[in-house]
């Protein structure tokens, strides 16, 4: 896909109410067309099941949809995030990938059920109406849903209290190795993307030690541009795609307009010198 940076806007990560997010894909992509966003990629996680709907609504707008799932995944005991761009949906492989992360999701979602009405709190309920029918549970249905029972005030404090690491709420699971998820995309005729990499505080020395095992398993791309990716982030990132010959990605992770840190289309463009990773369509 060849495109002018002067006439094009990309967000190549964002979130549908079938996983995380607060909109429908129509109403995400009627948001995009507000923000003259011309390429959006909807990313959901562990999911490709918003894709027809989004797609029917681009289809009656000037966006084109780039196809594209959110994985976790695994490497060295650290959770990451893998996107998949421009995949084909239907693909097998990918699929078989999906349904093994929904059944995880589904376990885990079980456990934390089970650890928190340990605690005298009781979830069940809430959280299956907000995943809904077509959803996957994520942590933060578990995050609302402590907030409209009162048990913490925001969602972030939820993130602080509860879910995570030494926390009620917190279950590890065995989420697939990255080499088999990048499987998985490059099966499916997609680009594998390594999400947001400043967010899991490696130092540079375990990141590039990341990049060089993951072109390995054919993940050659950072996503380099997010609305919070700081300055310094930026060029850091920039100046390893450069030297590993990784193409480069801009996505603003949407996931709802409570979220301004996070606005749809508010990741700066990327440095002229980088390899887009649409040019790899
Ligand atoms: P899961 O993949 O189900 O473990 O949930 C991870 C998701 O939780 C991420 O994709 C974020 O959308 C969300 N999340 C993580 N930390 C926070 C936080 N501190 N506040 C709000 N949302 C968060
Ligand atoms: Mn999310
Ligand atoms: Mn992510
Ligand atoms: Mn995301």
């Amino acid at each position: 896909m060849l495109c002018s940076p002067e006439l094009n806007k990309f967000d190549l990560h964002s979130h549908t109410s079938f996983s995380d997010g607060d909109l429908s894909p129509a109403a995400l992509l009627r948001l995009a067309q507000e923000h003259d966003i011309t390429h959006l990629a909807v990313t959901d996680h562990d999911s490709v099941a918003g894709l027809p709907q989004a797609r029917t609504e681009a289809a009656q707008m000037s966006i084109t949809l780039i196809e594209g799932i959110e994985f976790s995944c695994e490497w060295n005991g650290q959770l990451l995030h893998v996107l998949g761009l421009n995949i084909d949906p239907a693909h097998d492989q990918l699929l078989s990938g999906i349904a093994q992360n929904q059944r995880l999701r589904q376990r885990r979602a079980e456990r934390m059920h089970e650890d928190f009405i340990k605690h005298g709190i009781d979830l069940t309920e809430r959280v299956s109406e907000l995943v809904g029918e077509h959803g996957v549970p994520t942590r933060p249905h578990f995050a609302q849903a402590l907030v409209e029972q009162g048990i913490v005030s925001n969602k972030n404090q939820a993130f602080k209290r509860y879910l995570v690491k030494g926390k009620v709420g917190f279950v590890p699971m065995p989420w697939p190795e990255l080499a088999q998820v990048a499987t998985w995309i490059t099966a499916a005729g997609g680009q594998a993307v390594l999400a947001h990499p400043t967010r899991y505080k490696f130092s540079r020395t375990k990141l590039v030690s990341l990049i060089e095992t993951m072109c390995n398993y054919g993940v050659r791309a950072l996503e380099v541009s997010t609305p919070i990716t700081e300055p310094k982030h930026a060029a850091m990132l920039t100046d390893l795609c450069l030297r590993y010959d990784l193409a480069a990605s801009i996505g603003s992770d949407f996931h709802s307009q409570a979220q301004p840190w996070a606005r749809l289309g508010g990741a700066p463009a990327l440095d002229p010198r980088l390899q887009p990773i649409w040019s790899r369509f």
